[in-house]
């Protein structure tokens, strides 16, 4: 099984110190990646951002990944929007449901579930 991650743009950019909370939530199978918990082939194929504000470009992002993936014989199998984007995104409604729409595949909302509670203290 074939999972990729869509994050939010904002948080993520180009790279992401972020990410490394989606991976470990994913390898520990914990957080919305618990229900891969008895499937040992699920792996994460991709992490790629929204395209930015005011989620305009989602369903061109899943084009762009997929016609990227495609000519190496790889595809995506679920979707998840990121913990990023769950909690954070001001177009969550536009962008969700953009993505329902056209993902053709299962779209899980959320990843990991490791959210800092006290930053200072
Ligand atoms: S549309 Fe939402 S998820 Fe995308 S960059 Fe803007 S706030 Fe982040």
């Amino acid at each position: 099984m074939n999972i990729a991650i869509m994050g939010c743009k904002e948080i993520k950019d180009e790279t992401c110190i972020g990410c490394q909370r989606c991976l470990t939530a994913f390898h520990r199978r914990e957080g919305e990646f618990s229900r891969y918990k008895d499937q040992p082939d699920a792996r994460i194929v991709a992490i790629f951002h929204c395209g930015g504000c005011p989620a305009t470009s989602p369903v061109l992002r899943m084009k762009q990944l997929q016609t990227w993936m495609s000519p190496m014989g790889e595809r995506v199998d679920v979707l998840h929007l990121g913990t990023c984007v769950k909690n954070h995104c001001a177009y969550k409604d536009t962008l969700v449901s953009a993505v329902r729409n056209k993902a053709g595949v299962e779209v899980i909302e959320g990843s990991h579930p490791y959210l800092p509670k006290d930053i200072f203290a």
